[in-house]
């Protein structure tokens, strides 16, 4: 059956008889903008439903970067709230200290946190670590995303302790999330592969919880697109360095010729998960020797790496 065409020329929209703004491609129906904003609220309120991911009296760090992920996710939790009983928010900035790049991200998360209104906290490498990540990092550049990536897990523990939160709700969206399942297995990371599977659980004190995790990064573009939100900001200097760079370009090629390649991988990665939840590789976490924290060594990564840092 040939599709549906509105007056303009673009295919009509399957829902009603506005021009689609949006072909979905897992989905394979074209959307109008209503009817695309509302198909992504209700997929991601779904999935928040079925993983239990808020539950009542829940007051959820929102880690806002000032990035499209971020932006959108608090958008969306902030426009549902009155769904889930006594629930607040709290945003949450970290500042890694990254010359010509954080300062105009930091302004955008704090406009978008002034216009949902809710409160929003900065938190720095240079309070919590003693100085910035460009300090850090001289002379092991090529090491940028690992190091910036666990100090900044545990800066945002810090400040969503501090804000009185019972949760972390981050912005990673489905193409975030396959391309870590495919780093694990490539990396032959089983331990990590099942650790990330379990919903409520990570080497932190508070649960994590991603209620994107299911929206392809495109769609989230559009999403704030349509809802006038898209900013362009500039990028991390050291996203050169990143090693997902190859696995996303991987992925979204796979993702464009077999569409729906993401969301399977992401079926796996469950399958997986459910065969060794229990066995030697889901070795239950324990406590940092040094700091305390929960780990699955003797000593944490921020520890570990503090000590290859010098401090
Ligand atoms: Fe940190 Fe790497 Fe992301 Fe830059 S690209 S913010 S260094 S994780
Ligand atoms: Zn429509």
């Amino acid at each position: 059956m040939g599709e549906k065409k509105h007056p303009s020329g673009t295919p009509s929209c399957c829902c009603c008889p506005e021009p689609s703004v949006i072909y979905q491609q897992h989905s394979h129906r074209h959307l109008c903008s209503t009817h695309f904003i509302r198909d992504v609220e209700e997929r991601v309120v779904q999935g928040i439903e079925n993983n239990a991911m808020i539950r009542p009296k829940d007051r959820i760090a929102v880690a806002l970067s000032g990035g499209k992920d971020s932006t959108a996710l608090l958008l969306l939790l902030a426009h549902q709230l009155k769904r889930w009983r006594d629930v607040s928010l709290v945003a949450v900035t970290v500042d890694e200290g990254i010359e010509g790049y954080r300062n105009e991200t930091i302004k955008a998360a704090g406009q978008v946190a002034e216009k949902v209104g809710v409160e929003h906290h900065i938190i720095s490498f240079q309070d919590l670590f003693g100085d910035s990540l460009d300090i850090l990092l001289k002379g092991r550049e090529e090491q940028a995303c690992t190091v910036c990536g666990i100090l900044r897990k545990k800066a945002l523990s810090e400040a969503a302790k501090k804000n009185g939160a019972t949760k972390i709700a981050t912005g990673h969206n489905l193409d975030d999330e396959a391309q870590s399942v495919l780093m694990n297995v490539l990396r032959g990371d089983l331990m990590r592969l099942v650790r990330d599977s379990a919903a409520d659980t990570s080497d932190c004190f508070l649960p994590r919880i991603k209620p994107l995790a299911e929206i392809p990064e495109k769609e989230i573009a559009s999403y704030l697109f349509i809802k006038g939100m898209f900013l362009l900001l500039p990028e991390c200097p050291y996203t050169r360095f990143a090693l997902r760079g190859d696995v996303r370009s991987v992925l979204s090629g796979l993702e464009h010729r077999n569409p729906g390649t993401m969301l399977r991988l992401m079926e796996s990665k469950k399958t997986i998960g459910k065969y060794l939840a229990g066995s030697s590789v889901s070795d239950p976490l324990r406590r940092c020797r040094q700091c305390g924290d929960p780990c699955s060594g003797d000593t944490c990564q921020v520890c570990r790496l503090r000590q290859s840092l010098g401090r």
